[in-house]
């Protein structure tokens, strides 16, 4: 039994060990994607909720990796949470997206992920107000997209953070809304222009009853507050016309468009305009 259980152990030891490895190399990795140009943006559309019309383009980044091919950001932005690679990511994505933006043959917006990371390092509202003036982008074409984990560590500051963003003239978006433990107090903190209602709940409407009145709470608790309201992960007909009753300012979803790289994008764009 002793022997046995001696072998558990270094069976796990190994495995752990294999693990770590396993993370090590991933991170060394992403530590060259920028340099490679492994790193790529892709965007999605969000359309206005009565007229369809495209308003902004969500910028969400994906991962050529030479034998792994197109790796999610779930298999690596925590990753680069945890090893501060986020802020040389973040600082890639903001760039490419504003400079992208500011040759769009539109206005139209830019919807920038925002990781808490980032957010909290210093010089953050200097560093968009940079990026802004060398694309010449206005501010009122970038939504920086953050979620409520920006309040966790500090609220204060991540208020005052907030506050500069604003009077740079950028739009603020309070992510995955109503996914966290006190996404309700922090609309008190700050008031954000739009709140993005995670997809989470709109996968289950239709399917059960009490989704439909939460996300009409949530909707009606929006515009009271003077807050536009997203909701994403729209895929049916039938989640677009309760969305659409509800009043629900965009949509986002594969139902109008899946991610992908703007010249794949701007062809459908184009198309929309000639009409
Ligand atoms: P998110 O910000 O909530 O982004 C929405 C996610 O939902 C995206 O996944 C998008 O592709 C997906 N999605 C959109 N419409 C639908 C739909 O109709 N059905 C379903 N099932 N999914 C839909 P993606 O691109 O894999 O990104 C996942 C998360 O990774 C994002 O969630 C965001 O938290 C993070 N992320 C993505 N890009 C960046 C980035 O540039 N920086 C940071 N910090 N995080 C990013
Ligand atoms: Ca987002
Ligand atoms: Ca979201
Ligand atoms: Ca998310």
């Amino acid at each position: 039994v002793k022997d046995e259980g001696r072998g558990t152990v270094r069976f796990f030891e190994a495995a752990m060990d294999e693990q770590l490895q396993a993370r090590r190399r991933i991170e060394h990795e992403l530590s060259g994607a920028i340099p490679r140009g492994e790193l790529q943006l892709y965007y999605q559309p969000i359309v206005n909720g009565r007229t369809g019309e495209i308003e902004t383009f969500e910028a969400l980044i994906r991962w050529h990796h030479p034998e792994r091919g197109c790796v999610p950001p779930a298999d690596f932005i925590p990753l680069a949470e945890q090893t501060d690679q986020i802020g040389r990511i973040g600082a890639w994505v903001l760039d490419t997206a504003c400079a992208a933006a500011a040759a769009w043959p539109h206005p139209w917006r830019v919807s920038v992920n925002v990781s808490p990371k980032q957010f909290r390092q210093p010089g953050f509202a200097a560093g968009v107000a940079a990026v802004l003036g060398r694309y010449g982008l206005p501010p009122g074409r970038l939504v920086l997209e953050i979620t409520e984990g920006v309040f966790i560590q500090d609220a204060t500051m991540a208020v005052e953070v907030l506050t500069a963003l604003r009077t740079l003239g950028v739009r603020l978006a309070l992510d995955d809304f109503g996914t966290g433990y006190s996404s309700l107090s922090y609309l008190q903190r700050f008031k954000f222009d739009k709140i993005k209602v995670d997809q989470s709940f709109v996968r289950r409407l239709g399917r059960h009853a009490d989704t439909l009145t939460i996300v009409r709470a949530i909707t009606h608790l929006g515009h009271n507050l003077g807050l536009q309201v997203t909701v994403e992960g729209v895929e049916t007909q039938e989640q677009l016309a309760m969305l659409r009753e509800l009043g629900c300012d965009q949509m986002q979803g594969y139902l109008f468009a899946r991610p992908a790289p703007m010249t794949e994008l701007s062809q459908a764009g184009s198309a929309d305009r000639e009409r």
